[in-house]
């Protein structure tokens, strides 16, 4: 199937405003996708690549709805627990695309079971200060008219539960609880304006966002502490990118650690939701001898220093600073109004294992190649 190229125009156009804030889209986070005019196939942005990559010439693929939903309304998904179900949906949306290069998001199927032509997905700060605040529901629900998701993990239960509450409203904006925001339309400026009405409503509840495109150097100490946490782990032949971060808002004074636990489930990919803390006066060499090296991403808080992020390339330290920064952000933003309502634990553990799963599966490709 070839898309139209006003089709394409509009999708790339969607990304544009989805992926030129990282206060919008962190890392891969977020996605968008156009249909055709029968909507029967849709285009949606390629699993592992940022809204501001999607191109005229790549970073999305083409999927059809049909084969889709053959192999997702079967009832035989229906007898399956949930989580099994969600696992088994994951390999089918992969086989409704006839890419064998890129990989179609998780989220596919929320874009497909909505009618409408283009559907844009964020993980907004401003829509998030709502969806992970304890009464957040309630409080928006003051002023503005948008359907309320209930937390589910991402993937086939969130498209299900997309679908159900379309079903029900026929609402086009659905604010998804500790995940972020969708809105629909039949052209980009339709999703866009839906999805740029929550930021005034969030800047006037929460306050003034704090600024976080300032970029200073780390001080020595800190800079110090990665360094040496980085050449123990080289010794013993771990290949690491260990730095604090570059935004001077993640590294403003404060005594206690400015985040508490994972909010959206993005977090638990870049090790936010179990952030270490090392106590002063416990050097880089002194960690790693205790603790060794770091398994994949992790995030350290020194006492009295700030944070250090740890992560195989400098690439996935990029993504997981724009993570911590969200993080970050929307602890110190809720706070000023109410509680933080974290991720529940037992999502927390479930999403681990599918990380670890995701590992497991990297490191075996690595082994075959
Ligand atoms: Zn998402």
């Amino acid at each position: 199937m070839i898309i139209h190229s006003t089709d394409l125009c509009d999708l790339v156009e969607m990304s544009f405003f989805g992926g030129q804030n990282v206060l919008l889209s962190q890392g891969g986070g977020g996605n968008t996708s156009v249909k055709n005019s029968a909507g029967t196939y849709l285009w949606i942005k390629a699993s592992g690549f940022r809204l501001s990559e999607v191109t005229h010439l790549s970073g999305w693929l083409g999927v059809s709805i049909n084969k889709l939903n053959r192999g997702l309304k079967d009832s035989f998904l229906d007898k399956l627990s949930l989580r099994e179900a969600h696992e088994i949906s994951t390999k089918r949306v992969q086989e409704a695309s006839s890419e064998t290069s890129l990989r179609p998001s998780l989220e596919t199927t929320f874009h497909a079971w909505l009618p409408d032509r283009l559907v844009l997905h964020t993980h907004s700060v401003w829509a998030n200060c709502f969806s992970c605040m304890k009464g957040g529901n309630k409080l928006l629900s003051d002023t503005l008219q948008i359907a309320w998701i209930e937390y589910v993990t991402p993937g086939f239960l969130l498209g299900k539960a997309v679908a159900e509450s379309y079903a029900n409203q026929q609402n086009n904006s659905f604010l998804l609880e500790n995940h972020g925001l969708i809105t629909t339309g039949a052209s980009p400026s339709e999703a866009i304006c839906l999805h740029e009405t929550l930021r005034p409503i969030a800047e006037r509840i929460f306050g003034n966002f704090p600024d976080h495109t300032s970029i200073t150097p780390p001080n020595r100490e800190i800079t110090t502490w990665a360094n040496e946490f980085k050449h123990a782990c080289l010794t013993m032949g771990h290949l690491v990118t260990a730095r604090p971060p570059l935004r001077d808002y993640l590294r403003s004074k404060t005594t206690i650690c400015p985040t508490q636990g994972a909010l959206v489930p993005d977090d638990v990919v870049y090790g936010i939701h179990a952030v270490k803390i090392i106590p002063g006066g416990t050097g880089g060499k002194d960690w790693f001898k205790i603790h060794g090296p770091s398994p994949g991403m992790e995030v350290f808080w020194l006492t009295d220093l700030g944070f250090i992020l740890v992560g195989p390339t400098e690439q996935a330290v990029n993504t997981m600073e724009e993570n911590l920064l969200a993080n970050v952000m929307l602890h110190d933003l809720i706070q000023r109004v109410g509680n933080v309502c974290h991720l529940p634990q037992e999502e927390v553990d479930y999403l681990v294992g599918m990380e670890s799963e995701r590992y497991r599966q990297m490191v075996a490709l690595y082994k075959t190649t």
